[in-house]
This record gives C-alpha cells, structure tokens and sequence, in this order.
C-alpha cells in the first residue's frame, strides 16, 4: 500500500517518491541540474541511501533520467524502463525510443540539451506492459502508454494513481503533450486509460488532477 506521495518537482520536471512501509520507490529521476534540490527532498523526507529499491522510468528523455546514476549509486535503487527506452539512458539517444527519425525541433533539442543534461545510465531492469510490481514490494503494475516515445510507460497502484509521465501534461489543464512520435499511439494510450480504474493522475509536468477531469473533457 503506498502511504504517501511525495510529488518532487523542478522547474521543469516532476518525479514523485511512493512510500510503502520502510521502502521508498521513485517514478522518473529528474533532471540533472536538480540533484541538490532532489536530495534535499528526499532527506526532508526520511529517505536515506539505501532506501529506494526501484525507479521506475517512464521514458527515456533527460528531465526525467538526469539523475538515474546517482540513485543507484548513491540510494542503490534499480532503475527499471521498458527496453525500447534502454538507448536513450545508454547513449542520449532521444532518437532511439522514437519512430519519428524526422523530427526537427527533437533534433535540435538534443543537440542542445545533450551535453548540459545527459547522464549516462545502465538500466537494471526492462518492465513491459502488465508486469505486476508486488514482486519489487509495491502494490501495482507496469501500463504500457506508447505515444510520446514507443518505450513509455505508466505506473498503476492498487489504490489506483496512475503515474503516466509524458503522456499528458496539466500545465493549466490535462491535455495531450504536444512532442508526439505516434498521434494514433498516443490517442490509444489515453483510451486505455480510461479502462483502468484510475482515480488521480500524476503527470511528468505540471500538477496531480483527477481522473474525472480528464473523462469531462476529451484531452
Ligand atoms: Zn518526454
């Protein structure tokens, strides 16, 4: 059962610290440039190294993987990610969990942002759709949300949040995030989530809104 949500949030990115009894788990890692802001989240929080069993990555790009090395070297999470995200933690591929090899503006935000936000990780274990995650100690299961990249994926508690990472955004309202690889996907994906059973959504960026909001109004 997880007790308590702790929403860790940059000024780009979220990632979010789940707490089961003594065990924490973490969805997404952040951004690189945060890490002082992360630890001192975590330490506010109780969590010390050693403490984090799992992170659990919903995609590959830099602002939510930044910091996917040091929690494993550090806390001694396992960092787990769908495979096809695994050349996006390796190498800075954002390429690599993408079918689009065309897209412009993705290009050139690698370029840019490849070499300030990069950190290169090994992924420890690759999760797909339908992994039950009582086998880590959490109650939940892996959701498979192509769309934004081909690997994303969401993460559902058995209290029925639902972690879905770049799938939707709410800056000022839940909607579509607006860097698509596959509209049909990503339309899919948000289809599938209705099905779930979800109670509130927990976005990679902006803020937590429940799952009625988004059953009112189409994203
Ligand atoms: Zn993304």
């Amino acid at each position: 059962m997880v007790e308590e949500i702790k929403i860790i949030t940059n000024p780009i990115v979220n990632c979010y610290l789940l707490k089961t009894g003594d065990t924490y788990f973490m969805v997404d890692a952040g951004v690189s440039f945060y890490r002082g802001g992360l630890k001192k989240a975590l330490k506010q929080a109780g969590c010390r190294p050693g403490d984090i069993k799992l992170v659990m990555i919903t995609h590959g790009d830099y602002d939510h993987t930044g910091n996917c090395a040091y929690l494993q070297k550090k806390y001694g999470a396992r960092v787990a990610v769908h495979k096809s995200e695994a050349g996006a933690l390796e190498r800075g591929d954002m390429f690599a969990g993408r079918k689009n090899k065309q897209n412009t503006g993705l290009r050139i935000s690698q370029a840019l942002f490849k070499p300030l936000f990069f950190r290169k990780c090994k992924p420890d274990i690759f999760v797909g759709e339908g992994d039950d995650l009582s086998q880590y100690g959490i109650e939940g299961k892996i959701v498979h949300i192509p769309g934004h990249t081909t690997g994303s994926i969401g993460v559902l508690t058995g209290e029925g949040y639902f972690f879905c990472g770049d799938l939707l955004t709410n800056s000022n309202r839940p909607e579509k995030n607006k860097l698509v690889d596959d509209a049909a996907e990503m339309d899919a994906s948000i289809e599938k989530m209705k099905a779930l059973g979800i109670k509130t959504v927990y976005p990679g960026h902006g803020r937590p809104f429940r799952m009625e909001e988004l059953l009112k109004k189409n994203p």
